[in-house]
Order: C-alpha cells, then sequence, then structure tokens
C-alpha cells in the first residue's frame, strides 16, 4: 500500500514499528501538497522547513519511546480559526491577515504534546461563517473530487486536504455544520462531538454557544483517535465538561446488532435531492442487514432549525466580532480623524461581506425594539428543539439522518444567494442549537460521482455510539476509502 493511501492509524503503527521515519511521511504529504495545491488550495500557509524539522524531533522523541499516543509522527493540519503559538491564524480574513496568536488553543496544544507533525493551517470561510470556503480573504479551496464544485464549509480546507490525501487528519470547528457538511462534500470522515467535550480555549470565537472543535479523517477510528487526545477537560474553557473520551479498542470492535436507531421523516421530506435520499436510506438499510433496528419518527420542529440557528449565531458573532476594532490586534486602517472613524474604517476594511451581513443581522435580532420578537423567541424554540430530541431518545441510541439537502455545487452558483445557501444548513445547524453530537460519514455517490454523507446524531455525551456504528459501518463497505482519482498516486497528481 503507498504511503498516503494509509489511515493515520496506520502510519502512526508503521512509525511506532519503525518501518517508515516521520520524515519520510512529512515528505509525502509534502510531495502531494507541492501537487495538489495549485487545483485545491486546502491550505492559508503551509511551511516545509517546519514541518520537516518538526518531524526529526519527534522520530527523536519516538525513538527514545517518549511518546505513547498512536498518531505520534503522523503529519496533520489545522484549521486557520485555531490558534497555533508562533503561526499566523487568520481565520480566513483580511482583519487577521498578520495574527501571530502567543498560545496554542488547548485542542492543538494536546496534539502537539501527543507529537502530530502540523504541516499547515487550512482555509475556511471568512470567521468560519459560511458552506462553501469561497468567502476566505485568500481565495476559495476547491472540491477535490470536481474541483469546479466547492469542497463544502467552513471547514473546506480541512476536508479537502484530507480527501486529496495532503494530511492524513486535520482539525475542523462546527457552529452549524461546518466540520459535516465539508465532510460529506468531500466524502471524508468528521465528527462534530458534544458542545463542551472539546476546550474551545484558543479557537477563534464565532457563536460561543455552538463552536465546537473536531477532528476530519479518513476514517472513523482516526476520527476517535484524534478525540482520544483532544477530549480533555480545561478549566481555561468555562464549558469544558470532565468527560471520558471514547475508548479506540471498543471502538474499532463493537457492532450495531439491537441498536434501536430513529429516522426522522421530517429530515426526508421537500428539499432534499432524491438520489442523496436513496443514499442514505441505502445505508439505513445497510444498519439493518448489520443487525441495527430501525424505525420511522416525526419531528416536524426541523422547520424551525434554519431560522432559530441564524438568529442565534449572527447574536453571538455580532458580540464576539465586536473585539476587532482596530487598537487591541489585527488590522487597523491607515487614515482615521477619530477613535470612531478608526473602528469604522477598520471594520469595513478588515472585514469581508458575509461577516458584515452577520454583525448586522445579529445587532438587529438584538436590538431593543426586537429582542423579544427575534432573540428571545429564538432561544425558546431552542427549548422546544432540546425537548424534541430529548424525545427521541427515549426510543433510540441514535438517529440517522442526511448531512445536506444536496451533494457539493459548482463554485459560485449559489454565491448571491445567501438565504439559500442558509438552507443548506438545515440538517446540521438544529444539532449545534441543542449541544448534540453527530458524525458524517460516506455512504455513497452520486450520478455524478460526488460523495454523499451521512449524518448520524448520538445522544450528550454519546461519542462512541456514534463511532462505533461508523466504524461498524466501515468494515462492510468501502466508500471512504475511493479516492478523487487526480489524487491517487504518490505525490504526483495531476
Ligand atoms: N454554514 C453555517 C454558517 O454559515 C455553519 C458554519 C459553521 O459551522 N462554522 O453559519
Amino acid at each position: 500500500m503507498e504511503l498516503l493511501d494509509l489511515t493515520a492509524l496506520q502510519l502512526g503503527q508503521k512509525i511506532k514499528s519503525g518501518e517508515i521515519g516521520v520524515r519520510e511521511a512529512a515528505a509525502a504529504s509534502i510531495s502531494r501538497i507541492r501537487a495538489a495545491e495549485p487545483a485545491v488550495h486546502s491550505f492559508v500557509s503551509f511551511n516545509e522547513e517546519a514541518a520537516l524539522t518538526r518531524a526529526d524531533e519527534i522520530q527523536k522523541k519516538i525513538d527514545a519511546g517518549e511518546l505513547s499516543s498512536p498518531l505520534a509522527g503522523v503529519p496533520m493540519a489545522v484549521k486557520d480559526n485555531i490558534c497555533t503559538k508562533g503561526v499566523a491564524t487568520t481565520c480566513s480574513s483580511r482583519m487577521l491577515e498578520n495574527f501571530v496568536p502567543t498560545y496554542s488553543a488547548n485542542a492543538w496544544h494536546l496534539l502537539e504534546n501527543a507529537g502530530a507533525v502540523m504541516l499547515g493551517k487550512t482555509n475556511l470561510d471568512e470567521f468560519a461563517m459560511g458552506s462553501t470556503t469561497e468567502t476566505s480573504y485568500f481565495g476559495a479551496t476547491r472540491n477535490p473530487w470536481d474541483p469546479s464544485r466547492v469542497p463544502g464549509g467552513s471547514s473546506g480546507g480541512s476536508a479537502a486536504a484530507v480527501a486529496a490525501g495532503e494530511a492524513f487528519y486535520t482539525l475542523g470547528s462546527d457552529t452549524g455544520g461546518s466540520i459535516r457538511q465539508p465532510a460529506a462534500f468531500c466524502g471524508v470522515t468528521g465528527i462534530k462531538p458534544t458542545y463542551g467535550s472539546v476546550s474551545r480555549y484558543g479557537l477563534v470565537a464565532f457563536a460561543s454557544s455552538l463552536d465546537q472543535i473536531g477532528p476530519i479523517g479518513r476514517d472513523a477510528a482516526d476520527c476517535a483517535a484524534v478525540l482520544a487526545e483532544i477530549m480533555k477537560h480545561d478549566r481555561r474553557d468555562s464549558t469544558s465538561v470532565p468527560t471520558a473520551a471514547p475508548g479506540l479498542s471498543a471502538v474499532q470492535n463493537g457492532s450495531v446488532k439491537g441498536m434501536k436507531i430513529g429516522i426522522p421523516k421530517n429530515f426526508y421530506g421537500e428539499g432534499l435531492d432524491s438520489e442523496v435520499r436513496d443514499t442514505i436510506l441505502k445505508a439505513a438499510e445497510q444498519f439493518r442487514a448489520m443487525g441495527a433496528e430501525l424505525e420511522e419518527f416525526e419531528m416536524p420542529i426541523v422547520k424551525y432549525a434554519v431560522p432559530t440557528y441564524y438568529i442565534l449565531a449572527t447574536a453571538e458573532a455580532s458580540s464576539n466580532l465586536a473585539r476587532y476594532d482596530g487598537v487591541k490586534y489585527g488590522y487597523r486602517a491607515k487614515d482615521y480623524a477619530d477613535l470612531a472613524e478608526l473602528y469604522t474604517k477598520t471594520r469595513s476594511e478588515g472585514f469581508g461581506m458575509e461577516v458584515k451581513r452577520r454583525i448586522l443581522l445579529g445587532c438587529f435580532v438584538l436590538s431593543s425594539g426586537y429582542y423579544d420578537a427575534y432573540y428571545l423567541k429564538a432561544l425558546k424554540v431552542r427549548a422546544l428543539i432540546k425537548q424534541a430530541f430529548d424525545r427521541a431518545f427515549e426510543k433510540y441510541d441514535m438517529i440517522l439522518a442526511p448531512t445536506a439537502p444536496t451533494t457539493a455545487y459548482k463554485i459560485g452558483e449559489n454565491t448571491g444567494d445567501p438565504l439559500k445557501l442558509y438552507l443548506g444548513d438545515i440538517y446540521t445547524a438544529m444539532i449545534n442549537i441543542v449541544g448534540l453530537p453527530a458524525l458524517t460519514a460516506p455512504c455513497g455517490f452520486d450520478a455524478k460521482g460526488l460523495p454523499v454523507g451521512m449524518q448520524l446524531i448520538g445522544r450528550p455525551f454519546g461519542e462512541e455510539v456514534l463511532l462505533t456504528a461508523a466504524c461498524a459501518y466501515q468494515r462492510e463497505t468501502d466508500f471512504h476509502r475511493r479516492r478523487p482519482s487526480a489524487f491517487l498516486k504518490g505525490g504526483d497528481a495531476q
């Protein structure tokens, strides 16, 4: 098997046994990045020299028996809204173009200690606001399966990098679907953990009550291995919950026998592409064949998911992004007469269109005349959505749903129609509103050859159930092993 075709865990094993050197692995990733970047543009920045130097350091530590993580020495990449000490963290925004954090996000810090070799920082929609990675100040990322199409977003760079074989796994963030939807569009596996299970310390805030960091990998076992490193309590995030990460061997050896899977009918109705629906329902049949029990149920409240999400997320964003004022850090406008003009010019020049739209929307729903009508009402609907899931999980161990209504669309196809893009978040954003864990894994392809991703939704802190189910599914199917043909061979992607 080619080095670049290995999963992160397989590579980690070979590094541990001495069969593959850490530098050799990093060099293979680098040559793939060189070959793929002109077509895909997954990275905002990558640093070959730093990666190779780091690889040598890690090799020494492994040789000295100082690193026990199964991921030690494996090359990976980090979404560029996750702070990496000494390495620019731009959020794909002009506002933070030159921002070099003096500290690392906890999730990255833990991986770094475990011996991860970071190749670079991956592209995203500006401040993680979007579903296509087109709103990046540094230009769009393209889908490795078809470079005329979007990779999804906002973690489009993180998903594309894994799909193109540029990194063995990546970190993403998910506020309303930003790990799961790009994972679906790019045919890779990703999980948004339960709110509170991965520290948000050092994740640049978009909507603090919804944001979570999570892994994107080639399969569910790799995601479980990353979670095992990053799901740790952190006192620096007041919402961090002390909880045990899923056990890797439990996940790898479990089965879905006797598991009760709920199929929410309202997730499969109007607006869902029929090929996507049929593919997800085939996955449901696969789970049945593997011994799970399936049952349909009603969850009509899904129709309120998008409005509720866009009220809560924009409200929180308008407050979180107030910190970019040209004074403390980030971009500062050149000429200004007074403080008010410094603020106005800095924010007008530093933020892109989509970020401005969200700040305005957020200020509107929080304004005194509209707070009750919008923000307060959204909080009430949030409670109702929570109740609907609580009821469902009295009966089911897991819910099976689509991740997105369609497969990847053309670059530019929806840029002028924000509402249409927002509606694409219907199946994912609902999960963040109530903080549940949800995993996306590839389950087939449409007639155009584009990947379809199913979404498995779990009880609070039910990551192990989701990963076990996905691992069992991936033992029986090979959708997660397929690669976009342009990137099949070593470093020579055409
Ligand atoms: N697509 C959603 C949005 O635009 C989700 C973004 C995210 O999860 N960061 O807000």
